[in-house]
């Protein structure tokens, strides 16, 4: 079940992974145009698409569908089947009991969490306190969620756009959720064990996730998994220096200037591509972009602004 179903022998495999919790915004654009450039770069290489529907709450079908159909109209081509999240439960179990040794119940509720960080002076902002660490586990684990002890080890590692990064987890991070108490399990796992599975060794994603790779990387540790190489692309913001995110109703990307919208992507990410006017097809511009891609000119920051991209 752990073996990948790729072997990844000198084949770059990438994917993107979006929530279907909106349709595409410009910034999840971003996101697939880079992943998708640090693959196609490379001759028989696999780019995997996975709809990240853990969530089912927030998951709409709806969204995914719309998400494939925009994916579709702005030329990204992905291999193999479509991979969903919401199909996996029974794998990402398995990797949580292989992981018992260094997990716990939790019964804290969030009031007595939010208890816990008002009084803390804690300068991140949710680091758990511990407390149903070495709790005897007698309690009734119907409305537990489970935690992973995390060490207190610097796990460090290089990105390749941003450089070192190190965190260390028990100070910074706290042990974290793999399973709620609704039993979905949580992002940190369900990651890890789909790049494994799927013999993913090539993350290309926004910085944003730069800080939970870490936990990634302790669990891919304790699993026996290759970690994959990280490459963390700035985060688009706008000019109040909020994240351009579903969240904060971004608008979806426009379907009627799809090379225009492809140019400002790629401009984001430090490429100079020609004028729209240069491209009479969408393909054309694809080309240009899968054979000028230099990932060395992504800017190497957390965020940035591009104004009136909208
Ligand atoms: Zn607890």
């Amino acid at each position: 079940m752990y073996a990948p179903f790729f072997m990844p022998k000198n084949r770059h495999i990438g994917r993107f992974a979006p929530s279907p919790t909106g349709p595409l915004h410009f910034g999840s654009l971003i996101a697939a145009t880079a992943s998708y450039l640090n693959i196609r770069q490379y001759k028989n290489s696999l780019w995997l698409l996975r709809i990240e529907d853990l969530d089912r709450q927030r998951s709409l079908e709806r969204c995914t569908k719309t998400i494939i159909n925009q994916l579709e109209a702005y030329g990204f081509r992905w291999d193999k089947e479509i991979f969903y999240q919401s199909q996996r439960t029974k794998a990402y179990q398995e990797a949580f009991d292989r992981l018992s040794d260094f997990i716990y119940p939790c019964s804290c509720t969030r009031k007595i969490l939010q208890a816990a960080q008002l009084s803390s002076t804690q300068r991140f902002s949710y680091i758990y306190p511990g407390t149903c660490r070495n709790k005897p586990t007698t309690q009734d684990l119907n409305n537990c969620s489970f935690r992973i002890r995390a060490n207190s080890y610097e796990h460090c590692f290089t990105d390749q756009i941003q450089g070192k990064f190190c965190q260390n987890l028990a100070s910074d991070v706290g042990d974290f959720i793999l399973k709620r108490a609704d039993n979905s399990f949580t992002y940190q796992l369900a990651v890890v064990v789909d790049d494994a599975f799927q013999g993913v060794n090539q993350v290309t994603r926004g910085a944003d996730l730069l800080d939970n790779t870490p936990r990634q990387l302790y669990l891919q540790n304790l699993l026996g998994f290759t970690p994959p190489d990280y490459a963390h692309f700035p985060v688009i913001i706008s000019n109040d220096g909020k994240k351009l995110s579903k969240q904060n109703q971004s608008p979806e990307v426009n379907s009627n200037d799809k090379r225009a919208t492809l140019i400002k992507a790629l401009t984001f990410l430090g490429q100079s591509p020609p004028d729209v006017s240069e491209f009479a097809h969408l393909d054309d511009l694809w080309t240009f972009a899968i054979q000028n891609w230099n990932q060395n000119k992504i800017p190497k920051v957390l965020s940035q602004v591009l104004p009136q991209v909208l």
